[in-house]
C-alpha cells in the first residue's frame, strides 16, 4: 500500500499528549513534509486556508516505538503450547522450534513473514521497530550473492508497510564458550567481525537507520564486543544486545568471564557513551548490574518474557538506578505495547507486593507507560526525535477511540491511564507515519 503524502493541514482532536502532558481540544498543524508545523490550543490562531480534519472523540498519541522485534518468530505464534514427551517445555526447547522456522525461510518468505509481522503492528499503533535481525545468510552459513540479501527482504517489508525500521544488525559467532555454532546457527554468522562490519559498512553507506547488535554475552566472544564498541563509537551507533535473560546465560558467562554479562559488556567499552545501549530483557541482574546500566535503556519484553519463562524485569529497581525504560515484542506471539506497559507495571506489583510502581509521587502513571512505550524507546533507539508530538516532530500519531466500550464512561481525567492501564491495540482505530494516514 503506497498512501501518498498530502499538502499541509490541521487535525483536531478531543485530546492530545503533547510533549508529555495531556492537551484538551488541541489543533495540530501538519506541514506538507509530514512533520508538526504548530500546535494551536486557541482555536483563532488556526490558519484558515488549511484543510482541517476533525478526528472527532478521540485521543491523538504518539506513535508506538517497539524498541526490540524478531519478525520472522511471529511464525510459531500458537505452536509451542503442546508439551511433547522428553521435552523440558523451557526457554531452550522454545528456541529449537524457533530455529526450525529460522531454517525454512528462503528471501521471499523472510520478506513474507517480516511484512505480516510489520503490518500487524502498524495495526496495532507501532510505527517505529527496532528489528533485531540475525537472519543472514543462506541455511549453511554461506553469504547470498549479496551478504545484505535478507537484510533488504527485511528494509524492503519496513517500507512497503509503512513503518519506520531502525536495523538492529546482529552479530553471532558461536554457539557458547569454546564451542563452535550449532548447524542451525550458521545462518546467523558471519565468520568474522571484519565480514559483519563490511556488510554494516555498505547498509551505513546507503543511509539505512542502523544499530549494532551483538546478540548476547554467549554468542559474541569478549575481542568481538570490544571491536562492536570501537566502530559505534566511531559512527556514532547504538548498541543493543541480549542481557540476563536466563539464569543459564548467566552461569556459563560467570565460568567463561568470571563476571556478570553486563560487566563483559562494560568491560568491552559498550557502556562508555551514555543512553546508547539498551540491555534487552536485564532479568536476571545483580546489583553491580543495575548501577552499570543507570544511564543506558533497559528494553523489557514483558509478554515475550512470561511465555519463555525468563523472570520479571525489575524495572522498579532499573528505574530508581536512572535507566530509561522501553519496551519490545520481541517474539511478537502478542502485538500490543499496551499490554506490554501494563504488565511492566502489574509484573513489579506481583514481585513487590505493591500498587503504583513506576510512576513518582503526583506522577501520572499513564504518561511514565506511555513514555517507555514512545519516547524512551525511540531514544534506545537513537531516533530522539520520533515518540513525540510537538513542533518541528514527525506526525506519526495514533488515534484512541474514546467511544470504545473499553473507556466508555471514563472521565477525561482518567483517560490516560485507563487506556495503558486497562486498554489493549484495540483501541487504536487510525495510524500516521510521517504524516501519511497507514491506517
Ligand atoms: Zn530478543
Amino acid at each position: 500500500m503506497e498512501a501518498a503524502a498530502e499538502g499541509a493541514r490541521v487535525y483536531a482532536a478531543a485530546a492530545a499528549v503533547i510533549d508529555g502532558e495531556l492537551a484538551l481540544a488541541p489543533a495540530i498543524e501538519v506541514a506538507s513534509d509530514g512533520t508538526i508545523a504548530a500546535i494551536h490550543r486557541d482555536p483563532s490562531t488556526i490558519p484558515a486556508a488549511l484543510p482541517r480534519y476533525e478526528l472527532g472523540r478521540r485521543l491523538l498519541l504518539p506513535g508506538l516505538v517497539n524498541a526490540h522485534s524478531h519478525a520472522f518468530q511471529r511464525m510459531i505464534r500458537g505452536a509451542t503450547h503442546r508439551r511433547r514427551a522428553g521435552d523440558p517445555s523451557d526457554f531452550w526447547s522454545w528456541r529449537e522450534a524457533m530455529y526450525a522456522a529460522a531454517q525454512g525461510l528462503d528471501p521471499a518468505g523472510v520478506y513474507r513473514a517480516t511484512r505480516a509481522c510489520f503490518a500487524e503492528m502498524v495495526r496495532a499503533g507501532i510505527t517505529c521497530v527496532g528489528e533485531f535481525h540475525y537472519l543472514h545468510h543462506q541455511v549453511d552459513g554461506r553469504p547470498y550473492d549479496d551478504p545484505n540479501e535478507l537484510s533488504r527482504q527485511v528494509i524492503q517489508a519496513a517500507a512497503d508497510v509503512g513503518i519506520r525500521l531502525v536495523l538492529l544488525e546482529v552479530f553471532y559467532a558461536r554457539a557458547g564458550a569454546h564451542s563452535p555454532p550449532l548447524p542451525e546457527q550458521r545462518r546467523f554468522c558471519d565468520g568474522s567481525i571484519d565480514a559483519y562490519l563490511a556488510r554494516v559498512d555498505a547498509l551505513r553507506g546507503e543511509g539505512v537507520s542502523l544499530g549494532l547488535a551483538p546478540h548476547s554475552v554467549r554468542a559474541a566472544p569478549a575481542d568481538a564486543l570490544r571491536e562492536i564498541a570501537a566502530y559505534a563509537r566511531a559512527h556514532g551507533l547504538v548498541i543493543h544486545a541480549h542481557v540476563s535473560e536466563q539464569p543459564r546465560e548467566n552461569e556459563e558467562c560467570a565460568a567463561e568471564h568470571g563476571r556478570t554479562p553486563t560487566a563483559v559488556f562494560a568491560e568491552a567499552g559498550c557502556l562508555d557513551r551514555p543512553r546508547t545501549f539498551t540491555a534487552v530483557h536485564a532479568v536476571h541482574v545483580d546489583d553491580g548490574d543495575l548501577r552499570r546500566l543507570g544511564g543506558q535503556h533497559v528494553c523489557a519484553c514483558p509478554t515475550t518474557e512470561a511465555d519463555l519463562g525468563d523472570g520479571i524485569v525489575p524495572a522498579l529497581d532499573h528505574r530508581l538506578r536512572g535507566a530509561r525504560l522501553a519496551l519490545g515484542s520481541d517474539s511478537n506471539a502478542i502485538i500490543d505495547l499496551f499490554q506490554e506497559a501494563r504488565l511492566l507495571e502489574m509484573d513489579e506489583r506481583l514481585r513487590i507486593g505493591a500498587r503504583i510502581c513506576l510512576a513518582g509521587p503526583d506522577e501520572s502513571l499513564g504518561l511514565a507507560l506511555l513514555r517507555a512505550a514512545t519516547v524512551d524507546g525511540a531514544s534506545a533507539l537513537g531516533r530522539p526525535e520520533l515518540g513525540r508530538l510537538g513542533v518541528g516532530a514527525p506526525f506519526d500519531a495514533i488515534c484512541v477511540d474514546l467511544d470504545h466500550p473499553t473507556l466508555a464512561d471514563v472521565g477525561v481525567d482518567a483517560w490516560l491511564d485507563a487506556v495503558m492501564l486497562t486498554g489493549t491495540a484495540a483501541l487504536v482505530d487510525q495510524v500516521y507515519v510521517g504524516g501519511v494516514r497507514r491506517r
